[in-house]
């Protein structure tokens, strides 16, 4: 399976540069970088992965919505039933650090020191109300 991510990956659009960069940069442990790394080369234990490299399953379809292979794309982006919530709160989870990220780069003041704390308000204003923040809006 080493290799599927790149081969899976329209070269037009891709910098492998910039896209390796990103994970070693971020001081990752080194089992979250080879989680993502496995996950990437869909080698993580799905039941696509299970039926059709290890062959100790039959059926490959995905146990949340039974319509389609469960294969890690699937899984990340693509199964109606963890559309529904899933998705959303892994969403939100992105925006609520942008948020964080961007009040304190525009001198907005916030109550938390980690943006994992933080619970945005609909409308932040920076002190010299030069930058107005909207969120969820
Ligand atoms: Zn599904």
């Amino acid at each position: 399976m080493h290799g599927q991510y790149i081969k899976n990956t329209d070269r037009q659009f891709f910098s492998e540069e910039d896209t390796f960069l990103s994970l070693w940069k971020r001081d990752l442990k080194a089992e979250n970088e080879s989680e993502i790394v496995a996950a990437q080369n869909q080698a993580l234990q799905t039941k696509y992965y299970a039926t059709k490299i290890l062959s100790t399953e039959t059926d490959s379809t995905c146990k949340l919505c039974q319509q389609f292979d469960e294969t890690i794309d699937h899984l990340i982006s693509a199964c109606h039933i963890l559309a529904k919530e899933q998705y959303i709160k892994r969403h939100d989870s992105v925006c609520v650090q942008l948020h964080f990220n961007i009040c304190k780069e525009t001198g907005v003041e916030l109550d938390k020191k980690h943006w994992h704390e933080d619970v945005p308000k609909s409308v932040e204003t920076s002190q010299e109300g030069k930058v107005t923040i909207l969120w969820n809006q």
